[in-house]
């Protein structure tokens, strides 16, 4: 059977023709399986990637859990006592409120145990 291909050999042979076809799918699935290897080798660095962030969050919870600092209760904050907490005090007159400057009126200051941390 003759026939004429893409080229425009004439009288190519089925046999060369299937050899040229071979070759040619010998060479897409050599970069298919390139690409594959590629695809595989970045997902299992992107799996890595993830993990290692994942263990990096979890010790960071632990850190926080098994040393949270006892002064505050591991909300970093302390009750201002300079104002008991509100914000503001009576100075001298009654009825004169004075904004505190201590915890500049939020009525919490840094606890100084851990330094606003909230553990040690
Ligand atoms: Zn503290
Ligand atoms: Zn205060």
């Amino acid at each position: 059977m003759a026939n004429k291909d893409a080229k425009g050999n004439k009288n190519i042979t089925v046999e060369e023709a299937r050899r040229i076809v071979e070759e040619e799918l010998r060479e897409i699935t050599d970069r298919y399986r390139e690409l594959y290897e590629r695809e595989r080798r970045m997902s299992a660095e992107l799996e890595s990637l993830r993990r290692t962030s994942s263990s990096v969050e979890s010790s960071k919870d632990t850190r926080v859990n098994t040393a949270a600092c006892t002064a505050c209760g591991g909300t970093g904050k302390r009750k201002c006592v300079q104002c008991d907490g509100r914000g503001w005090f009576y100075n001298q007159r009654p009825n004169t409120r004075e904004r505190c400057p201590i915890c500049n009126e939020s009525g919490y200051v840094k606890c100084r145990g851990c330094s606003g941390k909230g553990y040690r």
